[in-house]
């Protein structure tokens, strides 16, 4: 069994945006190691409408999301803020999606399925 690290988030809020059901008890399961407090929207619009009436420390953001593109979820938190970290998750790599979701200010990105450890030590990274 993969050894596991040990993290702490109990002071943190992370905002999931995802609309897949095995990925949201996922993200779900391994955000409970960590404490961190989690609000999950499944669409575009729900994502910022909790992004903009929370306090939020990092948002987790799918690509394909059912009724809007992750892209203009990213578009809109870089539009508020440059500071809240934005890891993007994304099941169907496109050729060059990493690269403009970097460009579009994504802290880090990630292809599905995710390794738990590698998820909680780019958290650990980014809610330090
Ligand atoms: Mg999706």
């Amino acid at each position: 069994m993969e050894k596991l690290d040990k993290f702490d988030f109990n002071d943190k809020t992370i905002l999931v945006v995802e609309d897949t059901e095995t990925s949201i008890r996922f993200f779900d399961a391994a955000l409970k190691r960590t404490n961190a407090k989690t609000l999950f929207a499944e669409d575009g619009d729900e994502a910022i409408k909790l992004f903009d009436e929370n306090e939020i420390d990092l948002v987790l953001l799918d690509l394909n999301l059912f009724t809007t593109s992750g892209f203009d979820v990213l578009r809109h938190i870089r539009s508020k803020d440059n500071s809240t970290p934005v890891i993007v998750q994304t099941a169907y790599i496109l050729s060059g999606e990493e690269q403009i979701s970097r460009e579009m200010g994504a802290n880090d990105f990630m292809a599905k399925p995710i390794k738990l450890n590698s998820l909680l030590q780019s958290l650990n990274k980014f809610l330090q």
